[in-house]
């Protein structure tokens, strides 16, 4: 049995002392719930070291959003793997469909910085998806393989705990259209069975995929109930403590 994680991407939004609401909230809300799922927010860089202050001794976990895969140096505005530890997070997000779009982040690039977080103990949490037009030329599997064969070239797992990974269909993040759960349930077998051909069987079957793509409240729970969604990365509805929460209770 796969255990369920929620991970909230907050992407550029919260200042400090918005996070400081956010969380306080979101702690009060999860303090007499008995969460059989991990929980993980992603803020921005510059809040992490007060999230995972606010977060010590509660469920909630910290993540990055993005790093880089050098030690130090000079790589102007880049942040290590080192300096994320640093500020208590445990997992970063990497390959999210806006750095590869928007930032022009390679399927090489993206694998470089897994290889590195893993080295460093730190748990990626491996976006891929396709856009609409691939989707509407049959190209999804094509697309799905290719970002895993490469983005994970090379690195090898002890543990299926030591990455999660995101299908995240471009075509429904921030769009308020949602894969239906037959559609993001094809995408997860085939992401497992790939698993399975590039590690094990026994890697596969524990690994968790979370589907991410407008999750609300009220689709969460049909979404959550195919064999092979193990969670949520969620955006926009993370960002209020209510509607984060809603989505934490569905998924359970
Ligand atoms: C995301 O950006 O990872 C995401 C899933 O966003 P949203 O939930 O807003 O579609």
């Amino acid at each position: 049995m796969r255990k369920k994680i929620v991970a909230g991407n907050w992407k550029m939004n919260k200042d400090i002392p918005e996070s400081e609401n956010l969380i306080s909230e979101l702690k009060s809300k999860l303090s007499n719930f008995n969460s059989l799922t991990e929980v993980i927010i992603c803020p921005p860089f510059t809040n992490l070291q007060l999230a995972s202050e606010l977060t010590k001794n509660t469920i909630i976990k910290v993540g990055a959003q993005n790093m880089y895969y050098e030690n130090s140096g000079a790589f102007t505005a880049e942040i290590s793997a080192d300096m994320l530890k640093s500020v208590g997070c445990k997992y970063v997000i990497i390959g999210h469909s806006e750095r590869r779009t928007i930032f022009a982040e390679t399927n090489q690039l993206i694998n470089k910085k897994i290889n590195k977080a893993i080295n460093e103990n730190l748990i990626p949490i491996f976006c891929i998806g396709e856009s609409l037009n691939e989707r509407e030329t049959g190209e999804t599997e094509k697309i799905i393989e290719s970002q895993i064969r490469t983005g994970l070239e090379k690195i090898s797992l002890n543990n299926a705990n030591e990455l999660i990974i995101a299908y995240e269909p471009i075509w429904a993040i921030g769009t308020g259209k949602t894969a239906s759960p037959e559609q993001a349930e094809e995408v997860h077998f085939f992401i497992r069975k790939l698993i399975s051909d590039i590690y094990s069987a026994e890697i596969a079957e524990k690994i968790r995929i979370l589907y991410g793509g407008s999750v609300k409240p009220e689709n969460a729970s049909s979404l959550m109930s195919k064999e092979n969604i193990d969670g949520a990365l969620v955006g926009g509805a993370c960002l209020k403590a209510n509607s984060f929460f809603e989505i934490i209770k569905a998924v359970q």
